[in-house]
């Protein structure tokens, strides 16, 4: 946070120097095409074959082959979920929410892909539908389904409160992630990593600029559907916040259930899995 009172004073151009033009970092105009047309008619004669619950409170992890669909839903209440994802064949490539927020915004919807970390950077993802898409951002800057936050953790809530809670999605993605790969806990930690927050309601406060929470909007029946662009594995834990509009990393919270639907399309025609970055990956040397 910035300090109420800086202990250094204003250089004469101050005003200069703040009121230079706002460019966006990354345009992503040259980004490959997502053809929302063709995916939507690809999922239209899709063929349900898998539904797996995220019970309140733990995680579950399902694997999702290229070319499939997997919708997020909410089925009893409103709950909040973290999602991970993983290239199946090769876990050291998984999503990269800091690339993903530096390209599309902090909060993603209908059309935005989610990319995987480098040297790999590629969409694992792209989103296809999402019944949220509505809520847009309110007043308070906040919106749904945000690639800002990290995931609770039993760490930060060490730090915080002095007390270890063992439901946290950090550690229930942990958990499900050894037993879904064979891992033990150790290693499989070392894979979990920054989220995507499915239908949490998120921002930042226009005062301190920290990262805040409110209530989700996500009622039973709303989804987010992903269709994917490679062999992905898809984590996802029903966070012990609930909807995330009191508080987390407790029991405390009304929790429920999430459920994932692995949709497999009539036919592929017309899908393309997404290649590897081409990048050469020389550094310069
Ligand atoms: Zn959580």
């Amino acid at each position: 946070m910035k300090l109420d009172r800086p202990n250094h004073p204003e250089p004469e151009d101050a005003a200069a120097r703040r009121t230079t033009d706002v460019l966006v970092c990354y345009p992503i105009d040259a980004l490959p095409e997502v053809n929302l047309a063709e995916a939507q008619a690809r999922q239209a004669g899709a063929e349900l074959v898998q539904s797996v619950k995220v019970p309140a409170r733990q995680a579950a992890c399902v694997d999702l082959s290229a070319g499939h669909f997997a919708r997020i839903l909410s089925v009893e209440g409103p709950q909040v979920g973290d999602l991970n994802i993983w290239n199946t064949h090769n876990i050291a490539e998984r999503f990269y929410s800091g690339k993903t927020r530096a390209l599309h915004g902090t909060h993603v919807s209908t059309g935005d892909s989610l990319w995987s970390n480098l040297p790999y950077m590629r969409p694992l993802a792209h989103i296809t539908q999402d019944t949220l898409d509505w809520y847009g951002y309110d007043a308070d800057g906040g919106s749904v389904h945000d690639v800002i936050g990290t995931r609770c953790d039993p760490y930060t809530g060490r730090l915080l409160s002095g007390a270890d809670y063992h439901h946290c999605c950090h550690s229930n993605l942990t958990r499900a992630m050894a037993d879904h790969f064979g891992l033990s806990l150790a290693e499989a930690e070392t894979h979990v990593h920054d989220v995507m927050n499915v239908f949490m309601l998120t921002g930042f406060t226009q005062d301190t600029h920290q990262y805040f929470m409110k209530a989700s909007p996500v009622r039973p029946g709303d989804f987010i559907e992903l269709e994917a662009q490679t062999d992905i594995t898809l984590g996802l834990s029903a966070c012990p916040g609930g909807d995330c509009g009191d508080e987390h990393s407790s029991d405390t919270a009304s929790c429920y259930p999430l459920v994932i639907e692995i949709y497999k399309p009539k036919t592929l025609e017309g899908f393309v899995e997404a290649p590897l970055n081409s990048y050469s990956g020389s550094h310069g040397i």
